[in-house]
């Protein structure tokens, strides 16, 4: 560390975040599916705790239309990007929907009650909205047994341009059979909805899974998110990704503990011979799940691979560095990402917490800096 810079300048834990990444996995998503299929990327949740901002404008040009959770995060794209369109994967509650037809973002239909108060809403102007349907996810969307009954009434609704038909795929990196016949089935309903009248409408239904797993499957648009941020749900696409984000923290603190010394909480974990232990500034406040206590969580220093000692608390973990020599206080740890050969990816701090790789991203909390490169 460079004593002469100012401790306002110093990151103690920060996420340096890597927009040339961002940019090679959406060239990847594209050579993938070939160049006829558009590309939303998602961005909700602070575009995976990668900060929505400078995501988005890397994005914008790039890619076809932008995805997020609710209204909120919808003028958050739009305050960085003016002309791309702003998808809203989620139900909006009924006092948000004014505001979603004001300015212009495209909800996701999913019932008629919705398609009625939305047509209620239009101006001179007809709003595009896409319809929503459920071919198994069991969380949103028209049920698709009822798909056609509901998509000719919305169709017969003043106000409303039905722009799109999307459906959501609950198992494309767990079942390929069930995703396979998902995938048949909602090609066929879109074959009659198209036949009532919905020609052209944009086609979507799959995520990264979906994207990796059944690229021939991808109709018209695919919502890319987890592997836009370098993380692939499908092991087998992980070589053709970058990780976006390397998340770093500091040593605090060195001491060697002596033989049979608890460290941290619990005192789950005992040396059982002297040990050089680091203090690291980042806690499970920071993200840093503290489900990784004694589940083989490792950092790296200096390239290499570092057990962590014990419980994560709130602020700071602890770390073996006895295989490494002396270093100076402010040395540089990275939790997730590459250090030299080393890389620790999102699917391994997931594996070792018991969660998944989105958890892991969005988890990265607002204490932890954000630095674009
Ligand atoms: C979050 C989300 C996606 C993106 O999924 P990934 O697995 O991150 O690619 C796609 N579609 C919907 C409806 C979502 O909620």
């Amino acid at each position: 560390m460079n004593p002469s810079r100012s401790a306002a300048a110093l990151h103690r834990t920060w996420a340096e975040i890597d927009l040339g990444a961002l940019r090679h996995n959406l060239a990847a998503v594209r050579a993938h599916l070939g160049a006829a299929v558009r590309i939303m990327a998602v961005v909700k949740a602070n575009a995976y705790g990668h900060g929505i901002g400078p995501v988005v404008r890397t994005l914008a040009g790039q890619v076809e239309m932008l995805g997020v959770a609710n209204l909120r995060e919808a003028g958050e794209v739009r305050a960085h990007v003016a002309d791309v369109p702003v998808f809203i994967l989620g139900p909006a509650l009924p006092e948000e929907r004014a505001a979603i037809a004001a300015q212009r973002f495209i909800p996701a239909i999913c019932s008629l009650e919705e398609a009625r108060a939305y047509s209620a809403l239009a101006g001179p102007e007809p709003l595009a909205v896409h319809l929503k349907i459920d071919t198994g996810m069991g969380r949103v969307g028209i049920w698709e047994s009822e798909a056609v009954a509901v998509a000719r009434e919305i169709l017969a609704l003043p106000g409303l341009r039905v722009t799109g038909l999307a459906s959501h795929l609950p198992v494309a990196d767990e079942d390929d059979a069930f995703t396979r016949a998902q995938l048949a089935h909602f090609h066929r309903t879109v074959g009659e909805l198209r036949a009532l009248g919905l020609a052209p409408p944009v086609v979507h239904v799959e995520n990264s899974a979906g994207i990796i797993g059944f690229p021939a499957q991808a109709e018209d648009m695919v919502r890319a998110g987890l592997m836009l941020y370098g993380s692939a749900p499908r092991p087998e696409f992980q070589p053709r990704l970058r990780a976006v984000m390397t998340w770093k923290t500091r040593i605090t603190l060195l001491r060697t503990a002596p033989a049979g010394h608890g460290i941290s909480y619990g005192r789950t974990f005992k040396t059982t011979q002297p040990t050089r232990v680091a203090t690291l500034a980042v806690g499970y406040a920071d993200g840093y799940q503290r489900h990784l206590s004694g589940r083989g969580a490792e950092v790296l220093i200096r390239g290499r691979r570092c057990p962590v000692l014990g419980r994560v608390t709130m602020d700071q973990i602890m770390a073996d560095v006895t295989a490494l020599p002396d270093m100076p206080l402010g040395e540089e740890v990275v939790l997730l990402g590459r250090q030299g050969t080393e890389e620790i990816l999102a699917a391994e701090l997931a594996t070792k917490a018991g969660t998944i790789a989105w958890e892991i991203f969005t988890g990265v909390g607002p204490r932890v800096d954000r630095v674009y490169l």
